[in-house]
């Protein structure tokens, strides 16, 4: 009994051991497998905190993160050039911007590029993200953001609202706006995109008669996107029932290969304008190509109608990433370039914003011919005519 109760004892005693060790293995384990997970859950956590940020970046919400820096084009700038622009006090009489999250950014665009004024237009949600799905939505909300943007800067900014052509209340909404601060007022009506997707309304539509009569009568600027091969007879017909709507067609009223036409249009309605700007970069490019291709006419052209053309860039402000600081200022000084120099090129940023196909059909090594314009007729352009439409028509001001 006792040599078996020793047998037994020792052997519990083993058991007890190896219990032990099996206890504190498993136990090494169990944290091991813990400090394992809890590594897995940093990295997914990491891996859908980066997604999250990427997106709002994406979207718009960070703006903080876009590249703050000037474009490299600034600080090359000689200070003859730099004087000489300061001179003009240019007006961006052309620009939509998202929100007032971009303002500090684009103070910086107009420092750098000697700006002194800019016209924000009332915009869509469609304009800003280029998706149909949006629709002509959101615009009151922009109208609302860039009349506050021009009463905190309103040496800076001139607010021109928006309005929807199939709104009932829209000569209400229109009033209350104006008497907000807004200056003058967007119309896309004009726009084939618009036309063909959300609004179905001729310009000339019987709803409208009121916006266009109002706006004439207070001597409120319309800043109107018209489309002048497709909707020329509409536009005309407007043009003449209210001879003394002043009427911005920007995009050179979209009739940039028909210089004879936009010089009938503009004889005959001496309240019609127009702007240079052209918009996206395929567009800017297709321009940039049409307008050196054709200098000599289009000098004379710029010339002739120098009281009746407006400068302006319509980049379209985001948080879109790319839209930097330095892509701005190269935009800027491009259609600075366009209008000054005998000859210019354009830099890689606006290159690398076009599209896959237009890029394709464009060399970036291209010289381009500008207008070699004279100061009398930049300062018009730059400035003067802006100046006149948007200061001092508007007669309640
Ligand atoms: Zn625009």
């Amino acid at each position: 009994m006792v040599v078996y109760s020793e047998y037994s004892k020792g052997k519990l005693e083993r058991m007890a051991q190896k219990q032990e060790n099996i206890k504190t293995k498993s136990a090494a384990r169990v944290k091991k497998g813990k400090k394992s997970d809890l590594w897995f859950y940093i990295i997914i956590f990491i891996l859908l905190a980066t997604m999250f940020l990427w997106y709002l970046r994406q979207m718009g919400h960070l703006p903080l993160w876009i590249d703050n820096q000037p474009s490299t084009l600034i600080a090359e700038m000689d200070p003859a050039t730099r004087e000489r622009r300061a001179d003009f006090k240019i007006i961006n009489a052309h620009e939509h911007v998202q929100s007032f999250s971009n303002i500090p950014l684009l103070l910086k665009v107009m420092e750098d590029c000697q700006m002194e004024k800019m016209i924000l237009l009332g915009t869509s949600k469609f304009t800003f993200y280029l998706n149909p799905k949006y629709g002509f939505s959101e615009y009151d909300k922009n109208n609302e953001e860039i009349i506050n943007i021009s009463k905190k800067y309103p040496d800076k900014f001139i607010a021109l609202c928006t309005i929807d052509p199939r709104d009932e209340d829209k000569l209400e909404k229109l009033k209350k706006f104006i008497a907000d601060g807004a200056k003058g007022l967007k119309l896309y009506n004009g726009h084939g995109y618009f036309y063909d997707n959300f609004f179905h309304l001729p310009l000339d539509d019987s709803g409208m008669m009121e916006i266009y009569q109002y706006c004439e009568e207070q001597g409120i600027p319309i800043l109107y996107h018209i489309n002048s091969g497709r909707f020329l007879d509409q536009m005309e017909r407007v043009l003449q029932a209210f001879p003394d709507l002043v009427v911005i067609a920007p995009h050179f009223i979209l009739t940039s290969r028909n210089l004879t036409l936009l010089s009938r249009l503009l004889d005959t309605y001496p309240n019609l304008y127009t702007d240079i700007s052209f918009g996206h970069p395929d567009f800017q490019v297709a321009g940039f190509k049409r307008i050196s291709y054709n200098a000599v006419a289009f000098r004379e052209f710029m010339q002739k109608y120098r009281d009746r053309i407006n400068f302006g860039t319509d980049i379209v402000i985001t948080s879109y990433r790319a839209k930097s600081r330095s892509y701005i200022d190269d935009i800027t000084l491009s259609y600075f370039d366009m209008l000054e120099k005998e000859e210019f090129t354009l830099p890689d940023s606006i290159y690398k914003m076009m599209g896959k196909k237009a890029r394709e059909l464009t060399d970036p090594n291209t010289v381009y011919r500008g207008l070699h314009l004279d100061d009398e007729t930049l300062r018009m352009i730059y400035h003067d005519n802006a100046e006149r439409i948007f200061e001092n028509t508007n007669k309640n001001k």
